[in-house]
Formats: C-alpha cells, sequence, structure tokens
C-alpha cells in the first residue's frame, strides 16, 4: 500500500473537533506537526489550550481514529503538547473573528440564536429542571445548544446536566464552555466563583458583570438556541437580563398552587416590563398519577388551575395570547434523573412527564429559528 500523504491526513485532522470549541483542530490552530514515515507510520503533534485539559483523552481517541482510517497509516503517535500564551492569544483573536471585546452575540442585529429565559416567582418550583430538560430535547433534534445558569441561589444547573465538578477552559480571556455528554454546553455562575462551596453575595452591579461575562467572555460559537436559568422573583438578574438581551423570550414556571402562581404572574410582568416577550407557561408538580388506581387519578398534590390562571393574566396584561405550554405530572424519575446527572427526556423519553418537556420545546421550536418574529428594520422601497 502506498504511503498517505500530507493532504489525506491533515484532511482526516479536520474531521476532529476540540470538544470544547466545537470547531475542527485544523481550523483553530491545535494541530501543530504532522510527519508521515516511510512505513506508514504518522507522528502528530496535538497543541491543547491549557495544560491538565480535561478533554484530552477525547481528543487523543478522535485524532488517532481520524488518522489511523488514512489508507496506508500503519501507526498513529500522538504527542500532546501545550500553546504558549502567544498562541492562545492568537486562538482568542480567531474565536473572537476580530469581533471588539466584550459584545454579547445574541444581542447584535441579524443574531439567529433564539434566546429563552426560563423564569419562575419562587424557588423549588422546577425551574432548572424544565431548563436542562427543554436543552436536551432540543439539542436531540439536532441543534446547538447552550445554557447559561444564572441562578444565584441554586446554580444546580451543571449538575443536572452530568458536569456538576467542571470547571471552564479559560483561553487568555475566554472562556470555554463547559461540554455535556448530551452535546449540550453550559456555564454556571456558579463556576466563575474561585470556589464552588465559597458563598458570594452577589450585589446588583456584580450580577450584572457576571451575566455579561457568561454571555460575551464566553465562546458560544453559532448557537441555535441559548436558555438561561433565571433566579427565581423580580431581582437584579431579570433586569440586567432585559437591558442586554431585550430579545430573550421569557417561559414562566409555576406550580398550581396559588401562592407560585401570584408570584410567578410578577415575573411574568417583569418581563413585559423589560419588552421581552413571555411564550408560556409551565405548569409543573400539577399532579400524582395515583400509584394505585393509575394515571386516570389525579392527586393534586399542589392544588389545581395555578399554569391556567398566569397565562389567563398574562394573556389579559399583555393583549397577546400566553399560553399554557404544558402540565408536567409529579415523577420520581424526573427528580432522580435530575440527581443522577441524566435528564428525563434523554433517560426515559417515553414517561409523561418527559413527554409534556417535549411538547415544551416542540411548541417553542415550531415557531422556527431565528428570523421569526423578530424586528428586521426594514423600510418598505415602495407603496403597493
Ligand atoms: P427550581 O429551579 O425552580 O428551584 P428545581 O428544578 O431545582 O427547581 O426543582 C426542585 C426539586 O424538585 C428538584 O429536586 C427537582 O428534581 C424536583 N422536581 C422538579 N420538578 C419535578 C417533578 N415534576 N416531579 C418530581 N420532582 C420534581
Amino acid at each position: 500500500m502506498s504511503i498517505p500523504t500530507l493532504e489525506q491526513v491533515t484532511a482526516a485532522l479536520a474531521t476532529v473537533n476540540d470538544p470544547e470549541i466545537k470547531r475542527p483542530i485544523t481550523e483553530i490552530n491545535m494541530v501543530d506537526t504532522v510527519d508521515i514515515r516511510a512505513d506508514g507510520t504518522v507522528d502528530v503533534r496535538v497543541l491543547l489550550t491549557v495544560a491538565g485539559c480535561p478533554l484530552k483523552d477525547t481528543i487523543t481517541r478522535d485524532v488517532t481514529a481520524a488518522v489511523s482510517g488514512v489508507p496506508g497509516v500503519t501507526a498513529v503517535n500522538l504527542d500532546l503538547g501545550v500553546m504558549t500564551a502567544e498562541q492562545r492569544g492568537g486562538l482568542q483573536e480567531v474565536l473572537r473573528g476580530g469581533q471588539a471585546q466584550r459584545e454579547i452575540p445574541f444581542a447584535q442585529p441579524g443574531s439567529l440564536t433564539k434566546v429563552f429565559a426560563v423564569a419562575s416567582g419562587k424557588g423549588g418550583v422546577g425551574k432548572s429542571s424544565v431548563t436542562v430538560n427543554l436543552a436536551l430535547a432540543m439539542a436531540a433534534q439536532g441543534l446547538r445548544v447552550g445554557v447559561v445558569d444564572a441562578d444565584i441561589y441554586g446554580h444546580s444547573v451543571p449538575a443536572m446536566l452530568g458536569v456538576g465538578d467542571s470547571r471552564p477552559t479559560q483561553v487568555e480571556e475566554l472562556i470555554m464552555p463547559v461540554p455535556t455528554p448530551s452535546g449540550v454546553s453550559v456555564i454556571s455562575i456558579g463556576m466563575l466563583k474561585p470556589r464552588r462551596d465559597q458563598v458570594v453575595a452577589w450585589r446588583g452591579p456584580m450580577l450584572d458583570r457576571a451575566l455579561v461575562q457568561m454571555l460575551s467572555d464566553v465562546y458560544w460559537g453559532d448557537l441555535d438556541v441559548l436558555l438561561l436559568d433565571l433566579p427565581p422573583g423580580t431581582g437584579d438578574v431579570a433586569i440586567s437580563l432585559g437591558q442586554h438581551l431585550p430579545n430573550a423570550e421569557v417561559i414562566v414556571v409555576t406550580t398550581p398552587q396559588e401562592a407560585a402562581a401570584e408570584v410567578a404572574e410578577r415575573a411574568g410582568t417583569m418581563a413585559s416590563m423589560m419588552n421581552q416577550r413571555v411564550v408560556g407557561v409551565v405548569e409543573n408538580m400539577s399532579f400524582l398519577p395515583c400509584p394505585h388506581c393509575g394515571p386516570e387519578h389525579r392527586l393534586e398534590v399542589f392544588g389545581a388551575g395555578g399554569g391556567a390562571r398566569v397565562a389567563a393574566t398574562l394573556s389579559q396584561r399583555f393583549g397577546y395570547d400566553v399560553p399554557v405550554l404544558a402540565e408536567i405530572p409529579l415523577d420520581l424519575a424526573l427528580r432522580a434523573g435530575g440527581d443522577a446527572g441524566t435528564p428525563i427526556v434523554e433517560s426515559d423519553p417515553n414517561a409523561p412527564a418527559a413527554v409534556e418537556l417535549l411538547k415544551v420545546a416542540q411548541a417553542l421550536l415550531g415557531r422556527g429559528r431565528g428570523l421569526a418574529g423578530m424586528q428586521l428594520g426594514l423600510t418598505p422601497s415602495s407603496k403597493f
């Protein structure tokens, strides 16, 4: 068999994406040298962005597999190096695409990323569970999905996505979102703290900075959907988000309970005050399917009607239809899936709770990617 050519090996390397940056390693200057010996052995040196890169095993596996597949290759010797500060600076520039720094890509005119903020009136109603399950449901449809966990009280999203202890890799000032097993990328406000167990008293300006950092200093790449898990209530994060991402659409999560519904209405109204559109209400913990008689018998543990009430109030207040997107039953598997880092839409997609969550994703995506519903700023050039 003939000796493989450099073009063939380079083409094979171009099929390998960096797991964090999600772009071919050849495009982002990670391939340092390639040597092809007469006996078909290929020596490749790949530069990691940082020493101790948590994903070096993935890169090793993918590079070896890709190069081994080239006809004539008899062996692959992979040597992993680390970029110098100068090389990282160059990479940062490539990733920023020559853009000015600290710009929020999702707020730029023409951005095709759909941004959904998941809000609730109070904690513990299942806002984070809804966020992660929606993220997975959308990723399962082949969409590129990013999640920003902006819940200063809980920041439970990384654990629910199976990357609880991960810290993001940093390339100079640029932060790489943490890739999860399901393909969703996540960054959490908890990851910005020096230590995980540290208690930070977030104040308004600090929170604003943290939110901007998670949106503009993180290399998100070209996302189809960005989901934000907001802290409960109508606080500083909701205001900052309204200022930085007025095009975000808001999903309000509530339980059927009267008290939860009332505060959820306030969270929805807050979004509208910030000129964001509320696209629907998700009622969670709607009922417990009776373990004895079967699912027809609904035990209304938290009462009934909260979701419908929030939807009706917001529709009337805003003058447009705010639908109830789903009524998610209580399900032990949903809780267990969150705790184990394997959300229910992935671990048991046929469970009634998962079916409801998939329905929400469908309803949100059915409205199309990108330009649908966006202000295009076009001026008619002639009268009809
Ligand atoms: P929030 O983000 O509103 O504080 P979480 O999503 O963290 O709420 O949910 C609070 C707890 O309730 C979690 O342990 C979660 O697993 C559980 N939970 C949420 N929704 C359900 C449900 N439909 N059935 C069972 N447990 C649920």
